[in-house]
């Protein structure tokens, strides 16, 4: 069983970062820690948590600006390799919002498929891009971090580097794919399911 909290929001756009932990676990798995290293290092306190890994849904810094910092207090930092370019490019949009990048190295790239073992969760990667090219959703348990690529009632913006409608639309058809129903959770807004998003989403058909 694992706990998920989210903390809206860790950017001036209103990102959504999410820590997660297996029940009675004090170790957490941070997904998109965003901007905001300091608000997150309060709301881990406050649980007893401590970070061990960030898993990054895509590499724009609305998601991924505190990574650096994370990772100087010894995270491991996971993201997809196709999203490498941003962290040396001005389209990862901190320039445009008027701040500073943080780089980091990433210490592992995911592959579409693959699983992740971090503090005792299993995190199943899909690679789903569109609204980047290296943008992956994490599967634990009965949950989807699903980044930019699904939102409630919405999909993500295909107007960046490397975005592609055609391929959101056939990502989120992956999703929609998958057995079940899911919590989805998004890098922006507000939670929803896959079969919501199954039943309602106006930019997907299934
Ligand atoms: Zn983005
Ligand atoms: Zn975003």
């Amino acid at each position: 069983m694992i706990n998920v909290m989210c903390v809206r929001v860790v950017s001036a756009i209103a990102t959504n970062c999410y820590i997660v932990n297996a029940v009675g676990s004090s170790e957490a798995v941070i997904i998109d820690p965003g901007a905001e290293y300091d608000k997150l290092q309060a709301v881990l306190r406050d649980n007893k948590l401590t970070a061990k890994a960030v898993l990054l849904t895509h590499a724009h810094y609305d998601h991924c600006n505190a990574a650096a910092r994370f990772q100087a207090d010894g995270c491991k930092i996971y993201m997809h390799a196709n999203d490498l370019f941003l962290l040396e490019s001005k389209e990862n949009l901190a320039a445009r919002h008027g701040l500073e990048f943080n780089c980091f190295k990433p210490d592992v790239l995911v592959a579409d498929g693959e699983s992740i073992r971090e503090c005792g969760i299993t995190f199943k990667v899909i690679h789903t891009p569109g609204h980047t090219s290296g943008s992956v959703c994490y599967v634990a348990e009965n949950c989807i971090f699903s980044g930019d690529t699904l939102f409630c009632l919405s999909v993500g913006r295909t107007d960046f580097a490397t975005s592609s409608t055609e391929d959101i639309i056939s990502s989120v058809k992956e999703l929609f794919a998958l057995e079940g129903d899911y919590f989805v959770y998004p890098g922006h807004g507000d939670g929803t399911t896959l079969d919501f998003e199954r039943k309602y989403n106006p930019y997907v058909r299934t």
